[in-house]
């Protein structure tokens, strides 16, 4: 049977994630957090005392990593080696480590496949950088959200101040401007729109309004592939 699959795509803070869980519960598909893939190696690597530059000492841990998504009161819950690790994967350091990690082809094709398996037996929406172009290129329905660095900086330092992380708004900024160009300059599945996707800013939108123009694309979209 064929599945279908909502490509969400777009920088940092874009909103991305809040959006598709909420999209995901509302349409029954099941909501795929790719950033968090990229997280929980990172968090394994950073854990196993490797230097996130070190290209060789990653591609070496790649066997011992062995990375679940479960899904708890309809939840995702990212499990490595067995281990819930879905908050551990939420500092600073564990955002710093994806974004170095998810510049080795390596660890993109490691995770590549299971990406496009869960596609494969499910409705999906995919959030990620390379969702669009090439994880699902089939994807019936492509966004790529984005809003002012600022924004994004902003709502991401809110995030961390509810989780009790003592940070300040100009780092955050700072490394999210930061982990935008590594995403972007790369040569492995940089960050950037596919051709088909349909570009949404979502600055000065509160989440009531981001989800309705979403739903409206979807549904607009949907009368043509679904
Ligand atoms: O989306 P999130 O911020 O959790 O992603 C963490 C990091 O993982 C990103 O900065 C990016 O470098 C990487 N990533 C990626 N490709 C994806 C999803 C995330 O390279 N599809």
């Amino acid at each position: 049977m064929n599945h279908i699959s909502i490509a969400i795509d777009g920088p940092s803070g874009a909103g991305k994630s809040t959006l598709a869980r909420l999209l995901a519960q509302e349409l029954r598909y099941i909501y795929v957090d790719t950033g968090a893939m990229y997280r929980a190696v990172g968090l394994h690597v950073a854990r196993a005392g490797i230097d996130s530059r070190d290209r060789a000492g990653i591609i070496g841990q790649l066997p011992d990593i062995v990375i679940e998504l479960r899904y708890e009161n309809g939840v995702q819950q990212i499990y490595l080696n067995g281990e819930n690790v879905s908050r551990a994967i939420r500092t600073e350091e564990a955002s710093r480590y994806a974004s170095d990690v998810s510049a080795i082809p390596e660890v993109r094709a490691f995770l590549l496949g299971m990406q496009r398996a869960l596609a494969e037996n499910a409705d999906v929406i995919m959030d990620g950088r390379d969702i669009g172009t090439v994880v699902l290129p089939q994807a019936a329905i492509k966004i790529f959200l984005t809003a002012s660095s600022e924004e994004r900086a902003r709502r991401r330092y809110e995030e961390l101040l509810e989780k009790g992380e003592d940070v300040a708004y100009n780092d955050v900024l700072r490394h999210l401007i930061e982990r935008d160009k590594n995403d972007s300059a790369r040569a492995a599945a940089p960050l950037r729109p596919a051709e088909d996707a349909v570009i949404l800013d979502t600055t000065g939108n509160t989440l009531e309004q981001s989800l309705d123009v979403l739903r409206a694309v979807i549904k607009e979209k949907s009368n043509h592939v679904v």
